[in-house]
């Protein structure tokens, strides 16, 4: 977490569409007006030859300027070009994205005449700083500290880029938050069940193009997301587009003239829609106007709210069976869920609202703060209290959020080690030793993983870290101490070092590492879950296999030392030495893992053969040097870091 700095501190939604900003003052949450003054602020930037529009002037003139106008910069942040998801929404922007350095997707725009292209971090940080203006306009002096929320599928690259946005507009990024937590902040519900045990909250969140279903799981002090669901492109803009498509038919039946090929038309008309859908959720009945529509006509209309739900009901349907999606993931009856929270300025749809009360047999919904608001005001409450302000309500506010998925490294046998379980509540920091899985090894490789799934090639490849000058010793005899710290933010660390050298490196999870999307983290539970047994399976074979790799390796040495040579008749020295030899190419023949069995019987009966050896290592008066001892050099072998020469 970043130190505070003076002054006061904002909360802020950073949201695809709309942003809002709020702070605490005189003792309660101010959600700020911009200067147009509405209290949300439209998540767009544009470019033009004299100036640059950010909010509302930019959203403003997009009919006129739609490839320099940019926006949806939410979708792109901390994520790679070649992301599927990216490659799905590039074909729908009228502004151009290309792959830069790195695999990283720049947005390319024209500004006073030159071709630029602007980093997605880089157009999030110029919504950010106009936030932060709102912020200063309206406070009358400068605004550092910051809370800034994301969504709680938002992977640490993702979160990491959106640090960086705002850490670009001059903002001291005190905290990042999810969205839905943020939101249960907001309505106190984290207070509502103090010593009271768990509270299951549902947050329901249908902003402007996306929709987020999460289920979290309040206790005390910490927030635990139990499931999410949604989609990313559903939201208000689709609401708009059916409207839009409504009008365009009537048109084309009033004057037998097609809008709908001319883009400039479309997006007055569209504007116009938007309107109306907002008048809608408070009246039956509005009326439209969109003046010189085409060619040179006039366009009046009106719309009922009745037409209204019937042109989207489908899409209002789809949310339901997401609730109920989330609902089933988490494994929960919805008589369970204590509260029911409406985010995201759709949720203001009288028609939503109704449906999702039915879905839950008529239980009230917590609405009272404005949806489109709440998630900035659950900001502002804990940029509060993070900069020691705020009053005795909120004092004892920690938040804690969990990580989506378990985090490890590989080891032998392309398994998965996991050092921090799935669910784990950050910061938090977890180490454990590992050692060489080859004879006088000198590089160690440690690769990084995200999943599930005990096999590593079913998981997801996060990063690696090498450790050079390794001292040559036998397999399993260097400590090599690997340690994974999640800050408060949700950004990975790993370090390892090794501790005869004291030899150390680490890596940050960087943007570049392209992280797991909520589809796919959704899609990775869901299948651990299915081969949960086969994995199981797997990995006791490997163990074994490890094991008696460890245990062979280990005895070699042992039989060969001088002191066993010594004491040992040259001719069972022969003999054991040629046993364990035979399992080595056995081992080293068979690409297969075969069943654990096979493995176990061989170290039995290799115990058996090996014991003359033990007994002379027992009588021995304790200078006989063998390296560790051979319970930690079981639990060595057994998590042998995969850590292999890099020739
Ligand atoms: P985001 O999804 O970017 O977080 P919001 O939660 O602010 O954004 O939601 C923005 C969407 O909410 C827009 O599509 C907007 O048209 C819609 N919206 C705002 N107010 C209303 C309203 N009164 N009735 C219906 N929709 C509304
Ligand atoms: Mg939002």
């Amino acid at each position: 977490m970043a130190a505070k700095e003076e002054g006061p501190a904002i909360g802020i939604d950073l949201g695809t569409t709309y942003s809002c900003v709020a702070m605490w003052k005189n003792d309660r949450v101010e959600i700020i007006a911009n200067d147009q003054g509405s209290r949300t602020t439209p998540s767009y930037v544009a470019f033009t030859d004299k100036e640059r529009f950010i909010g509302d002037a930019a959203k403003n003139q997009v009919d006129m300027n739609s490839k320099n106008t940019v926006y949806d910069a939410k979708r792109l942040i901390g994520r790679r070009f070649n992301d599927e998801s990216v490659q799905r929404d590039m074909k729908l922007w009228p502004f151009k994205v290309v792959d830069g350095d790195g695999g990283k997707p720049m947005i390319v725009i024209k500004s006073k005449g030159e071709e630029k292209q602007l980093a997605p971090e880089l157009v999030s940080s110029m919504i950010l700083s106009k936030m932060r203006q709102i912020a200063e306009d309206f406070h009358g002096s400068t605004v550092k500290n910051a809370v800034i929320t994301v969504p709680a599928y938002f992977n640490d690259s993702q979160r990491q880029a959106t640090k960086d946005a705002g850490e670009i507009a001059g903002l001291n990024v005190m905290k990042i938050i999810n969205e839905p937590t943020a939101a249960a902040i907001a309505y106190g519900l984290d207070k509502k069940n103090s010593g009271a045990g768990e509270r299951n909250v549902l947050i329901f969140d249908l902003g402007g193009g996306t929709f987020d279903v999460s289920l979290l799981t309040i206790d005390k002090d910490t927030f635990q997301v139990k499931a999410i669901a949604g989609d990313t492109h559903l939201g208000g803009e689709d609401f708009d587009n059916n409207l839009v498509d409504h009008f365009v038919k009537e048109f084309r039946q009033k004057y037998k003239k097609d809008v709908s090929q001319k883009p400039r038309a479309l997006q007055r008309l569209r504007s116009a829609c938007e309107r109306a859908k907002r008048t809608l959720s408070f009246t039956s009945q509005t009326s439209i106007h969109v003046d010189y529509l085409f060619q040179g006509i006039d366009f009046h209309s009106n719309i009922s709210r009745t037409k209204f739900e019937e042109l989207n009901m489908d899409l209002f349907s789809k949310c339901i069976t997401q609730v109920e999606n989330c609902l089933r993931d988490a494994k929960m009856d919805k008589s369970s869920v204590h509260d029911i929270v409406l985010v995201g300025g759709s949720t203001r749809i009288p028609k939503v609202q109704q449906l999702l009360k039915d879905f839950f047999n008529g239980k009230n919904l917590c609405k009272n703060i404005n949806p489109d608001e709440s998630v900035a005001y659950g900001a502002a409450i804990q940029a509060a209290l993070l900069s020691g302000q705020g009053n005795e309500t909120m004092q004892g506010l920690v938040l804690t959020d969990v990580t989506p998925l378990s985090l490890g490294v590989e080891v032998g046998g392309c398994i998965m080690s996991v050092l921090i379980p799935r669910n784990t509540t950050i910061p938090t920091k977890k180490e454990k030793v590992f050692s060489t899985g080859a004879d006088f090894q000198s590089v160690v490789r440690i690769d990084v993983y995200e999943g599930e799934r005990a096999r590593t090639m079913d998981n997801n490849f996060l990063g690696r870290v090498s450790l050079f000058g390794i001292l040559p010793a036998p397999r399993g005899f260097p400590q090599i101490n690997v340690c994974f710290e999640i800050d408060e933010n949700g950004i990975l660390n790993v370090s390892a070092e090794d501790k005869t050298t004291g030899m150390t490196n680490k890596i940050t999870i960087t943007n570049d590492k392209g992280r797991m999307s909520r589809d796919e983290i959704e899609k990775m539970v869901k299948e651990a879950e299915k081969y949960e047994a086969e994995d199981k399976e797997y990995k006791k074979k490997v163990e074994a296999k490890l094991s008696l790799e460890g245990y062979v390796s280990h005895m070699r040495h042992i039989v060969k030392s001088e002191k066993i040579t010594s004491k040992l008749p040259a001719g069972k020295k022969k003999k054991i030495l040629g046993d364990i030899n035979r399992v080595i190419e056995w081992l080293n023949e068979s690409d297969e893992v075969v069943e654990a069995n096979i493995y176990e019987d061989k170290k039995k009966e290799l115990e058996i053969i090996c014991r003359p050896v033990f007994e002379i290592l027992s009588d021995d008066d304790g200078d006989i040097e063998v390296g560790i001892d051979d319970e930690a050099f079981l639990s060595y072998a057994m998590g042998g870091v995969k850590i292999e020469d890099v020739d």
